[in-house]
């Protein structure tokens, strides 16, 4: 493909997921592995759709992080940004939705090979030929993989990548809220393209009912697109000069994981090579529409990874 490179940094993980659903973990009686890790489900999903994409971050040098990164490659994603960690091992969470509709997880994260990437290992050439660079926030949580993360915004940003960002909230997995309220706002003003979703933007205001003026609260000048991701409603957008809403696809969800990386990956293939995209809101809703579509398929099918569309499989549902 011809098309401009999307570089996605973060963490890559495993979910085991419980083989019946409804259960807690200790009731499970066995467990599915499913790759996964926002930033690495956006590259792939870059890719799946026909755009180019590179993976960066830091996997243990086990079973799990070569598992991964032979995930990564079969999905024609460039893993030249991917390093191993000699000592720490490859992240691992286990989650659940318990019948009473709560998530359950539990991380081996103390720590995994992710968070301990270094700045000093990043592959700046590659980071350098990102036409965007997205990024999530985990690996703003420790240190040394939150200075790698600065570093490599930085690096990009340099190099004129347009920086997108998703904080992908994990409150479990923060020492407070209010750190994770304090170090997401703290790189808020660096990226050009958000994306939260309704849940993250009640959370980063402090409003229960979200509207306008509270997605608008935080609005930055070097924002170009803020985008308000609502599941089954789809999504909201703002920019400086007009907002408005998408509405989503209906289909017949089973897993809503992924759907959210699913989302950005098809707005970033659409932003990647015409960047008026993001002035033109015709065209930003034709993009949405598209990601949107991206968002429901990824519903149908359990797990992030295997439900992620190809672009044939987008326009047939906006077609039908
Ligand atoms: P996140 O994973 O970030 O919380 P959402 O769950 O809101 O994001 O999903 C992202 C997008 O995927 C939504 O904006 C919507 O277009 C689509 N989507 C999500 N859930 C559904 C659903 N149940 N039915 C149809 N589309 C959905």
């Amino acid at each position: 493909s011809s098309s401009s490179l999307i570089v996605s940094f973060g963490e890559m993980l495993i979910d085991f997921v419980p083989t019946v659903s409804g259960v807690s973990l200790a009731e499970a009686p066995g467990f599915l592995k499913a790759p996964g890790g926002a930033p690495a489900n956006v590259a792939i999903a870059v890719s799946r759709i026909g755009g180019r994409a590179a993976f960066v971050g830091k996997l243990g040098d086990d079973e799990f992080g070569h598992m991964l990164a032979g995930i990564v490659k079969e999905n024609g994603v460039n893993g030249d940004g991917i390093v191993f960690d000699k000592g720490a091992r490859t992240a691992l969470a286990f989650v659940t939705l318990r019948a009473d509709g709560e998530r359950e997880f539990m991380f081996y994260r103390n720590p995994s090979a992710d968070m301990l990437l270094q700045p000093e290992e990043l592959n700046l050439e590659l980071i350098r030929s990102a036409k965007v660079f997205h990024y999530g926030s985990i690996s703003l949580i420790v240190e040394p993989c939150r200075s790698a993360h600065l570093r490599a915004m930085e690096v990009a940003k340099e190099a004129g990548a347009l920086l997108s960002y998703d904080p992908n909230l994990r409150l479990p997995l923060w020492p407070s809220p209010e750190e994770a309220r304090e170090q997401i706002l703290s790189i808020w003003e660096k990226a050009e393209v958000i994306k939260v979703s309704d849940v993250e933007l009640e959370f980063l205001t402090g409003s229960d009912k979200i509207d306008d003026a509270d997605a608008l609260s935080l609005w930055h000048p070097n924002l170009k697109l803020l985008l308000v991701t609502l599941g089954e409603k789809g999504c909201r957008y703002y920019t400086k000069n007009f907002h408005g809403s998408v509405g989503a696809f209906h289909v017949q969800t089973v897993d809503t994981t992924g759907a959210g990386d699913s989302f950005v990956g098809a707005l970033l293939c659409k932003i990647v090579d015409d960047h008026s995209i993001l002035e033109d809101e015709a065209r930003l809703r034709e993009a949405l529409t598209f990601a949107n579509a991206c968002g429901a398929i990824t519903t149908t099918k359990k797990g992030a990874i295997p439900a992620l569309p190809t672009k044939a499989d987008a326009l047939k549902l906006i077609k039908d």
